[in-house]
Order: structure tokens, then C-alpha cells, then sequence
């Protein structure tokens, strides 16, 4: 725990006409009420309150702020009261010390909408007094810095939370220092793989530039020193963080990333700022559309600085920002700035924004976005939880989707190197094509020219992108296929009525079809989506027998002896255009069932009796029963509703019986007449279109199998 004298010296360095006695009473006072209570890590709880202050005091803010800090978790977690405290400390202080209670108790991480709310309250919170941020902002700091000592859920609760809203609210404050600090701890929980892999290539990177930051310090030193200009210059890296989210925002990789090093130049006189930027550019190539005057037009925030870029020789490219002193601890302590103290006074940096302008300008920021689900998105870092990176090769960012594979890698790159892939590598090593991606990899496909892509693709394949292109490549072979078997039919079939099946013929099919072009047709046809039947009809319909040439029983079902005779079987009650088996019975027929009938299960293991069937191409009479399960709405016409339309259908209705009642709904079984599958599905979209059936289902029944069949004639 850091002694009181500790902290006294820490304000007193800035600040010696402290009231001393103030600050040791609520030193005292917030120890004594903390007594007996213990942190996560073990240590005494009032460590935790001396750390906020010392932050505060690292800020050099003013007593009042010191001493609520001291202070602000005694309301929430101890017998001390607001009067107690008012008492005590004064009216102010004891204002200060409930603001941030009730900050304290805003239920952050709900959903986005109540975030946003929050946001809102936080905001009005801030416009009475914004010292109750600044403390609580020092407070989630500390948190953050010790969050080591929670349960790893929590952490993780907590780290969203502070990149969610409080590293934000500390860069809307003006405190770059504590939002980098904040985003950087969060980071550090929610992603430490990605950040160790940015640190990691950081450090290679500059070990392959020969310590960069070192020598255009240097140069620039050397560059001023001639000009006669009085500057510091501090170069460094940016932040893990703010390299990430450079990188999915532009999406490209690290090492074209222009602006991993930055520079600031510290000078005494607003006209030195200017003298340095002519010193830079007259060395450097300034690179076009890059250079902003903040110091001639501050933003409303009180930012003032000149930015430039430059490159060098090799083409590297340096961020450079040119400003005051004065105007650096604006930049870097915003808001608290007005606030802090130098040398016992109000340190009056001229720059400093009154926090009463700048609520104003947050506050109409606000109001501009009214919908919370866009502000959110305004102000929420996103961290991309659901996703990963991983690079190429060539150190290019791909964003995925948690869960992908090289596959998905592959598409996203190219639908053409999908296509293509034979193998991956990850990280240097062959891996099968399922593996899934981990964030910071680098992911090489290997491709063969002649491959193509495979059905399994599509059960390793997570991303829409990567399925819809398999899919998509994968019927257009079948197709193929399908235009190749089609083709054969087609001459077959006209030859059988004396003509050719000619480009101009097909052609003239695929008008009359309503089909775009000839190969249309053939695919359809080797799909059996059509017969020639239909073919030859829409061209030579004078030579077709009369459509209403129905085929009898005996020829419904092929593949049966000429002693056999068949029945449906209950259970499943197959269509013709099903794919079918038949099951034999001793003097009783053949009982066929659709071939992914459960009951068939019940034969497995009498090889003999199964019998391969397939229906007829031709056109089947309306006579083969299915029942449906259909529920309707209570109403009185529903019922006459229903029938109708399966009238126009030209279906039949064979039996109608009510299986369950209730006031708001029947649920019945219709048993109906019907052609093929075709029609089936056709009767089931008319009635699904119909507002008042709920739910719809054809019935299948293994209870109704036991031996019993139903003539279908
Ligand atoms: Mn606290």
C-alpha cells in the first residue's frame, strides 16, 4: 500500500499548497472504513482507493478530485454515508464521492441498446461535475492494471467492458495516455494471442530495419540543431492495439502498415512548430494528402498540432506530430488539463478547454446520433470476438470467421484457388484441410491445376462465400453430367419417333419449355426433371398419343415379375417419383416402400425378400393415397377453404378426420388422391400459402406398418 507520505510528496511536487490536513484525514478515514476488507489479490482493499488517488495525483489534479478518489468506494462498500462525509469533507467533496457510486452501479455490459443508455447517463453524470470520470476512469486503470488477480470469465467481462466504454470515454476526454493504456490492458485479456503476435513481428521488423526509431531521431536532432530550433523529439512505436485495428480497418498486412512508427516534435514557441515542419519536409519527401494544421484550426477538443507523413529514401513512411508543450498536455491530459496544477496554481494552460464547452460539444455529438445501435457502433471499438486473423504469406490480413479452415482461407482469397486447393499449410506445416484457424497463423494453400472442388468441402467450409462457390461448382459438374445422360435420351427418344434431336429442334424445345437454351433442356432431362415425352411433345405434339394416356397398374411399378403384383406400403406411402424397394410376401405380392423407410430396418436381415423397383417415367394416375397431418386455425371457413383448394389441385380428398381439438386450432389427418411427388408438393404449397393452416406434414407412420398394405388401385 503506498504510505500517505508517499502521496503527499507526489502533490506536494506540484501542488505545495495542498491541504495537507484534508488529505491525511480522508487517508485515514477511508483506511479505517476499508478495514478488515481484502482485494482479489490478497491485499488490504484500501490499497486499492490509495492507487486511484496516486494516478490522480500522477495527473496533477486538484484536492478535491485527490480526496474523492480516497473516498469513492466507501459509500458502495462501507458504513460510510453521504452526510458522514459531507460532514467530514464538505458538501463537494461528498457530491464527488456519490457521482462516482453511481457510476459504480450502472449495469454496464447488458445489451447494446441499455450500453448506449448507459452512455447517456454517464454523459449527464459527467455534465455536473467531470471530475467523477476522471476519478472512475483512474479507478477501471487501476482495475485493469491488477486484473491478473480475478476469474478468468470476469477478466474477460471486465476487459470488454473498459474497450467497450471506458477506453472510448477517456479518448472523449482528451486523455490519449489513458486510453492507449486502457485499450492496451483490455487487449492484453481479450486477445493476447493477436498482441503477442504484434509485438513479436514488431520486434522482427525492427531488428530487420536496424533500429529505425533510433536513427531518424538522430536525423532529426541533427536537422534542427542546423536549423537552430529548440526541440524534443520522441519517436516510438505505436501501440499493439492501434496496430490491430489499423490492420483490419485497411485489411493489409503488418508490413505495409505505414504508420507503425510514429514521431512527436516538442517545441517551445508555436513558431518554432512551423520552423520544424520546413525542417523536416526540406529533408524528408512529405507524402501528399497526409499534412493537417490543427494549430491554425484547433479541433473543438482543444487538440492543437501540425501532422505530417514523410518518407524516406527506402520508402518507409513516419507519422510526425509538430506541437507546443503546452499544446502536448492538452493532448495527452484533455479535459483534466483545466484542472491540473503546476507549481501551486491553476496551471492555466491557455489551450485547456473549459469542461463545460466541451460536455457541449460531446453532448451535441450525441444528440446527432440518435439511433443507440449506430452510436454504439460509433464509439465501441470492436474486438472482433467472433472472428480471427490470419495472415498470407505475403503478410496480408484475411478477417474469417471463427471456425474456418484453409478452405474458407482459400475462397477468400480467390474463388479460383479455391477451386483449386489439393493441401495447407499453416504456420510452415502441412495440416488437413479441417483444421481450423487460430488467430495471428499464416495459412499457405497449395493448389493443382484439373483439381476440383469436393462435396465434403462443404462440411469443412464455415464461411457463406467458400459454400456458395462449392455449391455453385458442384452443380455445374453434375450438370454436365446431366446435359451428357440428357443428350443421349433426347436422340433415343426422337429417333424412336423417326426424327433427329438437332441444336434447331432442342432450341425450339427450350422456347416452348420456357428454358433458355438447348442445353437447359438436355440437363433437365438427364436430371429426369423431365421426360422426353414432354420434349417431343412441345415440339411434335401431332405425333404424341393423347396426355390423358395414363399407365395402368400393372405397369406402374418396374422391376416386378410377371406373377407379381404390388401394394403401397401404409407406413410410408411412397409416390411414383420416389425412390422405392419392395419388400416380397409369400402369396401376398410385393409391399413397396419408399426407400428411406424406417421400417425397412425390419428386413435387414432377409436379403432375399428385398426386391429392386422403380416407378414408371410416364404419367401416373391420381390414385395413390398419402395422408397429411395438417393443423388450422379454429375458424369456420377454414375447413371449406381447405378442400377447395385441394379441389383445384385436381386432388381428391379420400378421408378427413380430426385427431385433436382445441379451442383455438384442430389438427386433422386428410387423406388425399394423388399423381406423383410432383403433386404432392404442389397441394402442400397452396395450403402452406393459406393463412390459416399453422403447420403442415405429410404423414408417415411406422405404428400403420405391421404387414398391413393398401391396394392402390
Ligand atoms: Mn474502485
Amino acid at each position: 500500500m503506498i504510505p500517505v507520505e508517499e502521496l503527499l510528496d507526489k502533490i506536494r511536487a506540484y501542488n505545495p499548497k495542498t491541504e495537507e490536513t484534508l488529505i491525511r484525514a480522508a487517508y485515514e478515514y477511508g483506511r479505517q472504513m476499508h478495514q478488515g476488507q481484502y482485494r482479489h489479490s490478497g491485499e488490504d482493499y484500501f490499497s486499492h482507493p490509495v492507487a486511484v488517488a496516486y494516478i490522480l495525483a500522477s495527473q496533477r489534479l486538484d484536492d478535491a478530485t485527490i480526496i474523492t478518489a480516497l473516498l469513492h468506494d466507501t459509500i458502495e462498500d462501507t458504513r460510510a454515508s453521504y452526510t458522514q462525509i459531507a460532514d467530514m469533507f464538505g458538501g463537494e467533496i461528498a457530491d464527488l464521492v456519490d457521482g462516482v457510486t453511481k457510476l459504480t452501479n450502472l449495469q454496464l455490459s447488458s445489451t447494446e441498446t441499455q450500453q448506449a443508455e448507459n452512455f447517456r447517463k454517464l454523459f449527464m453524470a459527467m455534465s455536473k461535475d467531470m471530475r467523477v470520470i476522471l476519478v472512475k476512469l483512474a479507478d477501471r486503470l487501476h482495475n485493469m492494471r491488477t486484473i491478473k488477480a480475478m476469474r478468468p470469465e470476469k477478466q474477460l467481462k471486465k476487459a470488454r467492458e473498459t474497450m467497450d466504454i471506458f477506453a472510448p470515454l477517456a479518448g472523449r476526454m482528451g486523455m490519449q495516455w489513458m486510453r492507449e493504456e486502457l485499450e492496451d490492458l483490455a487487449f492484453k485479456v481479450i486477445n493476447s494471442e493477436a498482441r503477442a503476435s504484434i509485438i513479436r513481428r514488431f520486434l522482427t521488423l525492427q531488428k530487420a530495419s536496424d533500429d529505425v526509431i533510433g536513427r531518424i531521431t538522430a536525423d532529426m536532432r541533427h536537422e534542427f540543431d542546423k536549423a537552430g530550433i529548440k526541440a524534443e523529439v520522441l519517436g516510438r512505436a505505436k501501440k499493439p492495439y492501434s496496430i490491430w485495428r489499423k490492420m483490419q480497418e485497411k485489411e493489409i498486412g503488418f508490413s505495409r502498415l505505414s504508420d507503425i512508427y510514429g514521431f512527436r516534435i516538442l517545441t517551445q514557441t508555436e513558431t518554432d512548430c512551423y520552423a520544424a515542419l520546413g525542417a523536416i519536409h526540406r529533408r524528408w519527401f512529405a507524402v501528399p494528402g497526409r499534412f493537417k494544421d490543427y494549430i491554425s484550426q484547433p479541433k473543438s477538443n482543444g487538440y492543437r498540432s501540425i501532422h505530417t507523413t514523410v518518407s524516406g529514401r527506402d520508402g518507409k513512411r513516419v507519422e510526425v506530430q509538430i506541437r507546443t508543450l503546452q499544446m502536448h498536455d492538452v493532448a495527452e491530459t484533455g479535459v483534466a488539463a483545466h484542472w491540473s496544477y503546476r507549481d501551486g496554481e491553476r496551471s492555466e494552460n491557455p489551450f485547456a478547454v473549459d469542461p463545460a464547452k466541451w460536455i457541449a460539444g460531446l453532448t451535441e455529438q450525441f444528440d446527432a446520433e440518435e439511433d443507440h445501435a449506430e452510436f454504439l457502433e460509433a464509439v465501441k471499438l470492436e474486438m472482433y470476438a467472433d472472428k480471427v486473423f490470419c495472415f498470407t504469406p505475403k503478410g496480408e490480413v484475411v478477417k474469417l470467421p471463427r471456425g474456418a479452415t484453409p478452405i474458407d482461407f482459400a475462397y477468400a482469397i480467390h474463388t479460383r484457388i479455391g477451386h483449386a486447393t489439393v493441401g495447407a499449410k499453416i504456420d510452415g506445416m502441412r495440416v488437413p484441410l479441417w483444421t481450423r484457424i487460430k488467430n495471428g497463423q499464416s495459412v499457405e494453400v497449395i493448389t493443382a491445376d484439373g483439381q476440383t472442388p469436393q462435396s465434403t468441402w462443404l462440411d469443412i467450409a464455415v464461411t457463406g462465400k467458400a459454400r456458395s462457390a462449392i455449391r455453385r461448382a458442384l452443380r455445374e459438374i453434375d450438370r454436365d453430367r446431366f446435359i451428357k445422360l440428357g443428350w443421349e435420351l433426347a436422340r433415343a427418344a426422337f429417333d424412336h419417333v423417326g426424327k433427329k434431336a438437332t441444336d434447331k429442334a432442342l432450341e425450339t424445345a427450350a422456347r416452348h419449355l420456357n428454358m433458355k437454351t438447348s442445353d437447359d433442356v438436355l440437363a433437365r432431362l438427364g436430371s429426369a426433371e423431365l421426360t422426353t415425352v414432354q420434349v417431343l411433345n412441345a415440339i411434335y405434339p401431332e405425333l404424341m398419343p393423347d396426355d390423358a394416356e395414363e399407365i395402368g397398374k400393372d405397369l406402374a411399378v418396374i422391376g416386378l415379375a410377371a406373377d407379381q403384383s404390388f401394394d403401397r406400403a401404409l407406413c410410408c406411402q411412397p409416390l411414383p417419383g420416389e425412390r422405392i424397394v419392395g419388400i416380397t410376401y409369400r402369396g401376398r405380392g410385393v409391399v413397396v416402400h419408399a426407400i428411406d423407410c424406417d421400417t425397412l430396418s425390419n428386413y435387414d436381415d432377409q436379403p432375399q425378400r428385398w426386391l429392386d423397383l422403380h416407378w414408371h417415367g410416364g404419367r401416373h394416375p391420381a390414385v395413390y393415397e398419402v395422408s397429411l397431418d395438417v393443423t388450422i386455425g379454429n375458424d369456420a371457413g377454414v375447413m371449406g377453404r381447405i378442400c377447395t383448394l385441394i379441389g383445384e389441385q385436381k386432388a381428391n380428398i379420400s378421408d378427413m378426420t380430426f385427431v385433436d381439438r382445441k379451442p383455438d386450432f384442430y389438427r386433422l389427418q386428410v387423406d388425399i388422391e394423388l399423381r406423383d411427388v410432383e403433386h404432392l408438393h404442389g397441394v402442400i404449397s397452396v395450403l402452406e400459402a393459406e393463412n390459416d393452416v399453422a403447420a403442415i406434414e405429410r404423414l408417415r407412420d411406422p405404428a400403420r406398418a405391421a404387414g398391413a398394405t393398401q391396394d392402390a388401385m
